[in-house]
């Protein structure tokens, strides 16, 4: 079991006064807070090996080189890729997931079909509209079931033959939704699509395996599982990544420079254009060092018991709707709600004055919150990562009730 109390030491955001109230923070879905790990690889690597990669014979370069790619590495191992080669450093999820929706213009026709779900970021969402509209393609949704959950007999519809492309989130950033990805996975190989996930909020809070998982492409964010920003990872398949042209063009991708054409390095590094963020690599690396040595099983099971701990208390609040599964097990750490009467602005206003951190608007997937008939298109939504503990829980459900009581609702 997971000692939040301990693990609440290792970081020093957490240690402070928000509103003369002790910060509670709940927003990890959109962002979560770094241990002095992390904070300590990127001083560092700044401090000491500051240099650039691939390039250089010297010892700073060579020893910058070396913990870049033994970030990669940590990556690899921690998602069960087959090959450092499938790992491709990016600026985070919307990055990875436009080079895949940029890869598929490669190939796509008019009359070709991408089937994503409703529940989709915009950022597994617009990528796929671009696309379809820069190829002919059609890009078809799957819809969900009153739950919050796909709609699975939906899904099998929209899979055809027609279909080249299915992306989906593995967990929902709104509702919290965990999706089947693997089975969905084997019903687009059946009939012939890539299957591409959405790792962004799934990656920091359960164990992934790409290869069990059998995913075409799997994207994810650094800064949401303890990392810095502006780093991210996209896995693809080797046999695939060898397929396709690269995205961006310049220095470090390229085997041979002619006048009148060029040639291409080695995977990764054929997609990793320019000077990579290679300090943010480093400490994503120190961040899954932190979370190895705390056990990701252990992380889902703790949010899971946060989870079972608030969501009746939360149901029990007079007027308090949540969004998506009932069943918890079916859901991350994440719970999207409404309080009637109170715009979900002024819900997360009053939260903030009793130091409690969460997050309100259409959390970046505007079509499920139309669908949502939230009546404001917002929700309010609180998340967890393993620095909260129930302490916290019992901080939001009060802070709730006298939100309530303060705006007489
Ligand atoms: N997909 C999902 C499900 C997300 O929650 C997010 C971040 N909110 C993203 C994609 C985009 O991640 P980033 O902003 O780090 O690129």
């Amino acid at each position: 079991m997971i000692d939040a109390e301990k693990i609440r030491q290792d970081f020093p955001v957490l240690e402070q006064i928000v509103n003369d109230e002790p910060l509670v923070y709940l927003d990890n879905a959109a962002t979560t807070q770094k241990p002095k790990a992390v904070l300590e690889a990127l001083q560092h690597y700044y401090e000491t090996d500051n240099a650039n990669v691939h390039r250089g014979v010297h010892t700073l370069a060579e020893r910058a080189t070396a913990d870049f790619e033994a970030a990669r590495e940590k990556v690899r191992a921690f998602i069960n890729a087959k090959s450092t080669k499938e790992i491709l450093f990016t600026r985070g999820t919307t990055t990875s997931l436009n080079w895949v929706a940029q890869f598929a213009r490669q190939i796509l026709q008019p009359n070709d079909e991408i089937v994503i779900s409703i529940m989709e970021h915009h950022s597994n969402l617009v990528p796929w509209q671009q696309a379809a509209q820069a190829t002919g393609a059609t890009l078809k949704f799957v819809y969900l079931t009153e739950n919050g959950e796909l709609d699975m007999n939906d899904l099998r519809a929209k899979i055809t033959d027609k279909t080249k492309f299915v992306s989906i989130t593995q967990v929902s950033n709104v509702l919290g939704t965990i999706n089947p990805v693997k089975e969905i996975g084997q019903i687009a190989h059946e009939h012939g699509a890539y299957m591409v996930v959405d790792g962004a909020q799934s990656t920091p809070h359960m164990a992934i395996d790409v290869e069990d998982m059998n995913a075409d492409f799997f994207a994810f964010s650094g800064h949401k599982m303890l990392g810095p920003t502006g780093i991210g990872v996209l896995y693809g398949k080797e046999e695939l990544l060898n397929t396709f042209e690269p995205i961006e063009f310049g220095g470090e991708m390229i085997d041979f420079v002619y006048e009148d054409h060029s040639t291409w390095t080695e995977l990764p590094w054929k997609f990793e254009a320019g000077t990579p963020n290679i300090a943010g690599a480093i400490a994503l690396g120190a961040a899954i060092d932190y979370i190895n040595t705390i056990g990701i099983s252990e992380i889902h099971a703790h949010e899971q018991e946060l989870l079972n701990y608030v969501v009746p208390k939360l149901r029990a609040i007079d007027g308090l709707t949540i969004y998506g599964p009932t069943d918890n097990s079916k859901r991350g750490g994440v719970i999207s709600f409404n309080l009637a009467g109170l715009h979900p602005h002024d819900v997360a206003t009053a939260l903030d004055m009793e130091g409690v951190a969460v997050r309100a608007g259409h959390h970046c997937a505007q079509p499920l919150i139309n669908k949502l008939n939230t009546e404001v298109g917002a929700t309010a939504r609180a998340s967890f990562y393993i620095y909260n503990t129930k302490a916290d829980c019992d901080k939001l459900v009060d802070a709730l009730l006298k939100t309530k009581e303060f705006f007489n609702v």
